[in-house]
């Protein structure tokens, strides 16, 4: 109820903000974004390590000396971490051969260490013991290799810049850690070390800042929620920071930006929705995961932007890339996909809560411009599934029309399926389920949560619109008869028709007479599903799907199919007969026909009530049973009665 309350408050404000132009290619650009950071990481680890998840990591300190502009790092990682299982007397971090280990310590003592392979062995010499903490100091230096994942030069203003972006495997360029799905970091605290000019953006909050020599000052951030390895970040740079509290329904939160001295006035400017869609975002999915901690944005030099927890990185502020990294800090950091074939879990949530924005925020107008747009990128190709087959293909991985777009509509229609309370809700429940709230969760997770708040039919659903390729094709055909009967067939084609799919989905109808407006929806399971409904008043219009909540072709159409009397002809082809008698009608014709066969003697052989289907143009009757000879054939329909005569022939 009090979702319901939030929302009409915010459609009744929605109402005064001024039309705007927005870029929706967004998506495409954050999606090419990503893949290549991804890409250029699988490339330097061709082989991916996934190993048991034996020990779990508590605490980090990364406290690292760096220098905008020059490719570098110096340091000390400190690991707290439990053993989970018994038998270990390694532990095995990832850490790339460039950078180099020059001592390594647990509880203060040196440990034997091995490096290759990108992987850092520890060797303790004694078995571990279960449960108990382990502290171990890493001291290291290196030149981080040039996969982006440390990237350290200049910005289009030639200013330096410093920073990290290590999805999904980069996080092992610049530092030793631990890098999977299945362990988040509990407590947090970045230490940087840069020359004074400089100004450092990181995850969490920013604890200290304080003169270490050298004209040389050291950052502190810590952040005490857990974080995925990937979303560990900093960025250093001459920024000018501003700071704001936001005065928010759930009490007032901090947020920073860290900007380029350059883009401050055009960032603020852009930035005049965010609190709109903080606000809207924490009415739809509960309050900012973070919120004892701060949200905030660091601009940097490469491509889109990149959800770092609390602090995303942006190449510019515009609204739909600063909606998208803001979605992510619910899905993809506060629950983040289990496996990288979840991906969509992060992505297509972020996509279409910037879509969402139009729709609870901005006029109609831009609501209906991001639901169409998004339909035209999707149908822009006929095949194409929101699953990942194959998550070494990382362009299929991250593309926008498929990983983003298309998961983003299969939102949109579970959003109607179910109605927003439940879906919202479904959501929500999701969000906050503690098996993987600020952990990491599954697409079956997701499918439990829609069928725990009432989703219909969720298995189908998924089986279709997500696992499938492609999309339908309707035709939607209605005729009213001067009997008052409105009939009304919904037909389906699909564009991808190697994969025999048919797109189950309850299919919006508006149909306006001079009186009324009415939406009804057929649950369509079938091409040619039929219906007749009593309609006296005569019927202007018929609309298919109109406030776009299917992903359909552009080629959908509505069709009026016109009769007039005594139009359709009747043919028995082939004549003679043997066991069966194919009945042709010229046109497609009403349901409900009289069909009788007699004798020579005018005997009644048989004698039915036939429903057709409006699209249908033959019926075929099963003649196994009549003996040779001539008949007659009587077939009524709406207008007349038609007798044809016939030959039965062998069969027998
Ligand atoms: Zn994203």
């Amino acid at each position: 109820m009090r979702l319901i309350t939030a929302l009409i408050l915010v459609i009744f404000s929605a109402s005064v903000v001024l039309a705007q132009e927005f870029d929706f290619t967004t998506t495409e650009q954050i999606a090419e974004f990503e893949k290549k950071a991804y890409k250029s990481a699988l490339e330097s680890q061709l082989n991916t390590l996934i190993y048991r998840n034996y020990f779990d990591v508590t605490k980090q300190i990364i406290d690292i000396e760096v220098e905008p502009g020059i490719q570098f790092i110096e340091g000390t990682i400190t690991t707290e971490f439990n053993l989970l299982e018994s038998g270990y007397s390694t532990i095995v971090l990832n850490c790339h051969d460039s950078l180099r280990i020059s001592e390594a310590k647990i509880e203060g003592a040196p440990v034997n260490y091995t490096q290759g392979e990108d992987l850092l062995n520890i060797k303790f010499g004694t078995e571990l013991e279960v449960n108990k903490k382990y502290r171990l100091e890493l001291k290291y230096e290196g030149i981080p290799p040039e996969t982006r994942a440390f990237s350290s030069d200049t910005n289009s203003y030639g200013d330096s810049v410093l920073w990290t972006l290590s999805e999904p495997y980069g996080a092992k360029d610049w530092w030793p850690c631990k890098q999977d799905l299945q362990d988040k970091i509990e407590d947090l605290e970045l230490r940087v070390t840069v020359p004074a000019k400089y100004k450092v953006a990181a995850n969490g909050l920013l604890e200290s800042v304080a003169p270490v020599g050298n004209s040389k000052l050291k950052y502190i951030w810590k952040h005490q929620y857990p974080i995925v390895t990937y979303l560990v970040a900093f960025a250093v740079s001459d920024y000018v920071v501003v700071n704001e509290v936001l005065q928010l329904e759930e009490g007032p939160m901090n947020f920073v930006n860290y900007i380029y001295p350059q883009d401050t006035a055009e960032a603020l400017a852009d930035l005049k929705e965010f609190k709109n869609t903080m606000q809207l975002f924490e009415k739809l999915f509960g309050p900012y995961p973070f919120r004892k901690e701060q949200y905030g944005h660091a601009q940097f030099s490469w491509g889109g932007g990149m959800e770092h927890q609390t602090m995303s990185f942006m190449v510019n502020f515009k609204h739909g890339l600063v909606a998208h990294e803001l979605a992510h800090q619910w899905f993809g950091d506060m629950v983040t996909c289990g496996t990288w074939k979840d991906l969509w879990l992060n992505e297509s949530f972020a996509t279409y809560c910037d879509g969402l924005t139009y729709d609870f925020l901005f006029n109609e107008g831009a609501w209906e411009n991001w639901k169409n747009i998004t339909i035209d990128l999707i149908t822009s190709a006929p095949g194409g599934s929101v699953n990942i087959p194959d998550t070494s293909d990382v362009d299929r991985m991250f593309s926008g029309r498929l990983t983003y777009r298309k998961g983003s509509y299969v939102l949109h229609m579970l959003r109607y399926k179910m109605g927003d309370t439940a879906f919202f809700k479904a959501i929500r429940d999701y969000l906050e389920d503690e098996k993987h709230n600020y952990g990491f969760a599954r697409t079956e997770d997701l499918i439990w949560h829609l069928k725990a708040n009432g989703g219909y039919k969720i298995d189908e659903f998924f089986n279709d619109w997500f696992y499938a390729q492609g999309f339908p094709i309707y035709e939607l055909q209605w005729h009213q008869t001067d009997k008052g009967k409105l009939h009304l067939v919904l037909n389906q084609e699909q564009s991808y028709i190697w994969e025999g799919v048919f797109f189950d989905m309850e299919v919006p109808i508006q149909i306006v007479d001079d009186a009324t407006d009415t939406t009804l929806v057929i649950d369509h399971t079938e091409s040619g599903q039929e219906i007749i409904l009593d309609w006296e008043l005569p019927v202007r219009a018929v609309f298919l799907d109109p406030k776009r909540w299917i992903l359909k072709c552009k080629e959908s159409k509505v069709t009026q199919l016109d009769y007039e009397i005594d139009e359709v002809a009747y043919k028995i082809a082939p004549n003679p007969i043997q066991n069966e008698l194919n009945l042709l009608f010229s046109k497609p014709i009403l349901p409900e026909l009289d069909i009788a066969i007699y004798d020579l003697m005018g005997n009644v052989i048989f004698q039915e009530k036939i429903n057709t289907r409006i699209s249908q143009k033959q019926l075929t009757i099963d003649t196994s049973t009549l003996l040779n000879g001539a008949y007659a054939l009587t077939v009524k329909d709406y207008w007349k009665k038609t007798s044809l005569k016939f030959i039965k022939v062998k069969g027998n």
